[in-house]
């Protein structure tokens, strides 16, 4: 009887290393300024007069922060305002990018702010969007097994929370052109993106095919 409750017990600590893990808070500064830039981007950028800088979460969009460390990731993201802005200079938003999650190559997932909150990391989108970044994405830092395994388990997390109905790779954002989600006011304003690229995003759509979401809208 003891045997069997040790062969139990160990099958349930190997159960709950694969399926859950944790979720660690690590929050960037959000602070009255980061709040006020966030209102405005929402007001300038998708023509949404809130009161506040809140979002209703339906698609989750995965990144790559092509920097190969997490701390110098979590830097890029970490203060209010873009690096190098000038307020009486420049007239796009001085909001500064970030994501809601930040996953490390180990696997570990990094909370970077509310999940609905705007964090401005997909043009179009950000009012819906909810964003994953992944530390590294270039030749020397590919993305790892562990990254994948973290994504999918924040998909899947995500998706049981909110009605979630796209998962997408940052390089198929503007395939939500003229999408009713798509809010960008600028037809000019576009970057062009490659991550995570389009392997790592079978993977993760294969892996969280139960849920059902929506397929990418073909323009
Ligand atoms: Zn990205």
């Amino acid at each position: 009887m003891r045997r069997i409750g040790l062969i139990v017990f160990i099958i349930s600590v190997i159960w709950s290393c694969n399926v859950q893990k944790t979720i660690v808070d690590r929050p960037i500064v959000f602070d009255e300024e980061r709040i006020v830039l966030t209102k405005e981007y929402l007001s300038q950028r998708y023509n949404l007069e809130q009161e506040t800088a809140e979002i209703v979460p339906k698609i989750v969009v995965l990144h790559w922060t092509a920097i190969p460390t997490l701390k110098k990731s979590f830097e890029a993201f970490e203060k209010s305002t873009l690096p190098n802005w000038r307020p009486d200079i420049e007239s796009v938003s001085g909001l500064n990018v970030s994501s809601h999650f930040l996953v490390d190559q180990d696997g570990t997932i990094y909370r970077l702010m509310p999940e609905t909150t705007m964090a401005r990391h997909v043009i179009g989108l950000n009012h819906c969007a909810i964003g994953v970044e992944n530390v590294g994405g270039t030749k020397e830092t590919p993305l790892t097994r562990k990254q994948l395994k973290a994504n999918i388990f924040l998909v899947e997390h995500l998706a049981t929370k909110y009605n979630i109905e796209y998962v997408i790779g940052h390089q198929e954002y503007t395939q939500f052109e003229g999408h009713p989600l798509w809010l960008e006011v600028d037809d000019g304003y576009r970057t062009e993106k490659t991550d995570p690229g389009m392997d790592f995003m079978k993977k993760v759509r294969k892996a969280t095919k139960r849920f059902n979401f929506k397929p990418v809208p073909s323009k």
